[in-house]
């Protein structure tokens, strides 16, 4: 049996552990204190990390857990990445034994140019790709380039659990009701999400089908952000991934 385990982490990343009882997996620990607390705790022994992209909030434990646990690191290729044992590319696969776990590599370029994406047993490991009514911004990609990798993420099944390395949600649904604020499914969400959290609970994993819904930076070929980014652009017909920029571009003007 798979457990999946969300270890908060600096102040506001999670780290995402798989473990089966004696073997774990972790995402993007970046840093490796809160993680081995968790491994030694549990009695876990740490056979792998997957790494999404090359910021330090996210590979900054590498080196520290090859040591302690001669523990294989996949990661894309990027020389920044630091003590990477396997190196990949999107259509990849990562195999593991222990857990026994089998992931599909997605490239999702656009918060960097290097970001990839794990799936597999239900679950999507997208960094910092899509958040919790949220997505990255975008540090090296351009709208086109993040909105296909969207795409790409939005035709996994509804069900696939979404784990996002950082915990944004709320804000991201204050954002999101400016511009969408008519919407039940995100008032509904935002009950939610704001319960949990007051009760110390991370929002994630979400699913598939609730970021459709919610998430405006996922809704860039409908209608209501369509009309959002005529209005905002200020002139008609915006191509699906001019509508994501606009909303991009509306969410870091909205950030300050
Ligand atoms: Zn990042
Ligand atoms: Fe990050």
């Amino acid at each position: 049996m798979l457990t999946l385990i969300a270890l908060p982490a600096f102040e506001d990343n999670y780290i995402w552990v798989l473990h089966d009882g004696h073997h774990a997996v972790a995402v993007d620990p970046g840093d490796p204190v809160p993680l081995m607390a968790f491994l030694n705790t549990h009695q876990l022994s740490l056979t792998a990390v997957l790494i999404t992209h090359h910021h330090r909030d996210h590979t900054g434990g590498n080196t520290a857990l090859r040591q302690r646990y001669n523990c294989a690191i996949y990661a894309p290729l990027n020389p920044r990445i630091p003590s990477v044992t396997h190196t990949l590319h999107g259509g990849d696969s990562v195999e593991i034994a222990e857990p026994a776990l089998r992931f599909t590599v997605l490239a999702t370029p656009g918060h960097t140019l290097d970001h990839i994406s794990y799936v597999g047993h239900g679950y999507l490991f997208c960094g910092d790709t899509i958040f919790g009514c949220g997505c990255g911004k975008l540090f090296e990609g351009n709208p086109a380039m993040m909105a296909a990798s969207l795409d790409t993420l939005l035709s996994l099944p509804d069900a696939t659990r979404v784990c996002c390395a950082h915990e944004y949600t709320l804000s991201n649904i204050d954002f999101a009701k400016t511009i969408d604020g008519d919407n039940p499914a995100l008032q509904a969400r935002e009950r939610a999400d704001r319960d949990l959290r007051a009760h110390g609970h991370p929002t994630l994993p979400s699913t598939l089908a609730l970021e459709k819904v919610t998430n405006p930076f996922l809704r860039f070929h409908d209608q209501v952000m369509t009309a959002f980014a005529v209005r905002y652009l200020s002139r008609p017909h915006p191509s699906p991934a001019e509508v994501f920029g606009a909303i991009r571009a509306a969410k870091d003007e909205w950030d300050g």
